[in-house]
């Protein structure tokens, strides 16, 4: 299966989720938590949606999650798109059972509810940035 990369990596241009990039710079999966309340927050929001705090901070937790969904892309819907290719929807125990969207890297079709876990890619250069890619444990 081809290692995806597309360009669109980076922070958002709201730019509320740089904390998220960061982490992945430093080798950690970062995810919104509000210090007001304890909520964990994702997508990344300026303003907690439980209490209404401003600015939540990151914590990292453990890139292990369970596959909640999952789909095969064969239509080139970027130029730089080598089809085809494998998404998966990552919920995480330990943040809540938040659900993030990545690569898959594994060579046989995800399961759903099946533990995944992250590893880490660094990017290739350095107008880019890093990425988080699952596979099956
Ligand atoms: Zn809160």
């Amino acid at each position: 299966m081809a290692r995806q990369r597309f360009g669109l990596e980076g922070p958002s241009h709201t730019g509320h989720d740089v904390g998220h990039w960061d982490g992945l710079k430093a080798g950690e999966l970062r995810i919104q938590r509000c210090g007001a309340c304890a909520e964990w927050i994702w997508v990344a929001q300026p303003l907690c949606p439980s209490c209404h705090a401003f600015d939540p901070g990151w914590e990292a937790v453990e890139p292990d999650g369970v596959v909640y969904a999952w789909t095969r892309t064969w239509r080139a819907f970027h130029p730089s798109a080598e089809v085809p290719y494998t998404t998966v929807l990552v919920e995480l125990p330990q943040a809540g059972n938040k659900r993030v969207l990545g690569l898959y890297t594994g060579a046989d079709d995800p399961v759903i509810g099946s533990r995944v876990r992250g590893e880490f890619e660094s990017a290739p250069d350095e107008n880019s940035w890093p990425l988080i890619r699952w596979s099956a444990v």
